[in-house]
Order: C-alpha cells, then sequence, then structure tokens
C-alpha cells in the first residue's frame, strides 16, 4: 500500500511531484486542499514547512512515522514527545549553505559600501566613501557548513584572509581548509569584519556583547546570518553609537521580523534583512527535494 504524506503548507512542486510518484500525497494548499483534520491522522509522513507539531498534534496521527522538516530547526516540533513515539525528525542540513553563505557577502559588502543608505536615498557621495573587501581580513566565529563557504567565497573572489574560531574544529582541520584558526579575542582585534555562523545554545546567546565589541577594531563590521541571540542587540546599538565598531548587516533578530521601531533600524551603518539568508528559488527546491528524499528513506521500503 502506498504511504499518506502530509504536506500543510506549499512546497516546492518538484518534491511534491517527487513524492507523489511512490506516495499518496494530501495538500493543505490551493484547490486540491485536503482537510487537516481528515487526513493528518492517517498520515505516514509529514513534510513540514512552518507548521508547529506540538505534542497534542503529534497524539493525534497515531500512524505517523516521520516528520521531514523543511529547514534546519526542530523548534517548531516537540521532538522529545516525538522520540517517545518512535517517530523520526529530520531536517534538511546542507541544502541552503550556499544560499546564507551569498546572503552574509551581501550583507558585509552592503554595508562596507554603504549600499544601504543610498538605497534609502542618500545621495551625499563623500559620505558615501566605503572600504574594499579585496585584502582585508574576515573573522568567523563558528566554522561550520555555511562559514566555510563564506571562507571559500571570501579568500577566492577578494583574497581576503579568514580567521576562525570554532572549539569543535581542530586546527588542522581549519588550516588544512585554506584558514588561519585564532582565539576569539584575538580574531575579534584582528578582523575587519566578523561574522557569526553558530546554532543558538545557551552558550552562544550574546556570544558578541559588549567586552567583544570593545576588542574590535573600530571600523570592523559585525554580520549576523546565524540566529537571533547570538548578536546582542542592546549591546550592538551601544557600540555603533560609541564608534567601537563600523557597521552592521542583520539577517536575524530577536524578534523577527525585527520591530519597525528597532533602534537598529534606519541607521546609515546598518543593514537588515528579514531572514532571507536562505530564501532564494534554488535553496527552496533543493530544501523541499532534501525533505521529500527524508520521507522516501523512512517511508519507501
Ligand atoms: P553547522 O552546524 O554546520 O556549524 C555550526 C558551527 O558552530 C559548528 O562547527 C560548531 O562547532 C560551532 N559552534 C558552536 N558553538 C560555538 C561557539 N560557542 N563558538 C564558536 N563556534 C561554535 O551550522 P551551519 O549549517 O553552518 O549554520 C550556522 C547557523 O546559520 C545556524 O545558526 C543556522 O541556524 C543558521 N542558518 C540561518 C539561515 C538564514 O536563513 N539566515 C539559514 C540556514 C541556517
Amino acid at each position: 500500500m502506498r504511504p499518506l504524506i502530509w504536506i500543510p503548507r506549499e512546497v516546492h512542486p518538484d518534491a511534491v511531484a517527487e513524492l507523489e510518484t511512490w506516495a499518496d500525497v494530501h495538500r493543505g494548499w490551493g484547490e486540491a486542499a485536503s482537510a487537516e483534520v481528515e487526513i493528518a491522522p492517517l498520515a505516514q509522513g509529514v513534510l513540514l514547512r512552518t507548521a508547529r507539531m506540538d505534542a497534542a498534534q503529534l497524539a493525534r496521527m497515531p500512524r505517523l512515522r516521520i516528520v521531514a522538516r523543511h529547514g534546519v530547526g526542530t523548534d517548531t516540533v516537540d521532538t522529545a514527545f516525538a522520540r517517545e513515539r518512535g517517530i523520526r525528525v529530520t531536517t534538511t542540513p546542507h541544502a541552503n549553505v550556499l544560499s546564507v553563505a551569498e546572503h552574509t557577502i551581501a550583507l558585509l559588502m552592503a554595508v562596507r559600501r554603504g549600499i544601504g543608505a543610498a538605497a534609502a536615498g542618500r545621495a551625499d557621495r563623500d559620505a558615501l566613501i566605503g572600504g574594499e573587501l579585496s585584502g582585508s581580513t574576515l573573522g568567523l566565529i563558528g566554522y561550520g557548513r555555511i562559514a566555510r563557504h563564506v571562507a571559500r567565497i571570501a579568500r577566492g573572489g577578494f583574497g581576503m584572509h579568514v580567521l576562525a574560531f570554532d572549539p569543535a574544529v581542530p586546527d588542522d582541520d581549519i588550516r588544512a581548509d585554506g584558514s588561519e584558526p585564532h582565539a576569539l579575542d584575538d580574531l575579534l582585534a584582528g578582523a575587519d569584519a566578523v561574522s557569526v555562523h553558530v546554532p543558538l545554545l545557551p552558550t552562544t546567546r550574546g556570544l558578541l556583547g559588549a567586552a567583544q565589541f570593545r576588542l574590535m577594531r573600530p571600523h570592523a563590521v559585525v554580520v549576523n546570518t546565524s540566529r537571533g541571540g547570538v548578536v546582542d542587540e542592546e549591546a550592538l546599538v551601544a557600540a555603533l553609537d560609541a564608534g567601537q565598531v563600523g557597521g552592521a548587516g542583520l539577517d536575524v533578530s530577536d524578534v523577527e521580523p525585527m520591530p519597525v521601531d528597532h533602534p537598529l533600524r534606519n541607521r546609515p551603518d546598518v543593514v537588515v534583512t528579514p531572514h532571507i539568508g536562505g530564501q532564494t528559488r534554488e535553496a527552496m527546491r533543493r530544501v523541499a527535494m532534501e525533505a521529500a528524499a527524508s520521507l522516501r528513506a523512512e517511508l519507501a521500503r
């Protein structure tokens, strides 16, 4: 019998088409939408984009074997309850690496060259004298999938020197990848731009705060495409106002979207984007296909 898969929110059509080759797919959008209350209890698999799967919802789905998350976070799923019930929860950690890395570079360039201020209407050319990335030093905090791709673009495209801090990655691995391992404080003091690529954990909350900004070069740019909370927003505003750092490019914030009256908004030295690092057509397709592959691996046996 073909397994039944429930997809509550729209995902890339290629993934739906792939799933339809071996499963009965019910979707929560469009003309062919099924009623969730009728279908969800019968589903063996869910491809989950933005909907929540709390314990109560999972308990209503006795046949469920896998929740394939469309993306990297599992914060929308009660994973402890899922584990208890023997339900697998998978993510798609590789699918948007290229997009987030490219967005990181885009934010860095936008801040360095005053593109945010210029796009907002500033036309005083003397106030928009920027700096080149070529030959400058980039400090990466966290040296996982996304950071490594940022490093590759920075070195290959701009001849940047790349310093990296990641306690879980051996120094020799960082060197073999072409970057230079540094202690955090040395990295902060030596970089013209600092970009964070760590998960949000109790140990990484506020990783960049007042003490770290004090160590940085006054022209240095802070970039965060990882998670809000890793950079202390209040301390960042103070450091920008005090001239301890030169600017910031932020794709993520404590509250998303960042409130319109937030003190980090509408500043010429800060560029804010609404968590769009992974939002490209290519990544969206890859994410959906990777989630579909997880469903196939679990259910098409
Ligand atoms: P990854 O797991 O491959 O790498 C994270 C690295 O951080 C690991 O190597 C880990 O050792 C390191 N790390 C953990 N704690 C650290 C600490 N205290 N100091 C230094 N390093 C530390 O993750 P990734 O796929 O590269 O993703 C990085 C971040 O980007 C994550 O927060 C992820 O949620 C985020 N992300 C954002 C978007 C977006 O749309 N902006 C999209 C995808 C991922």
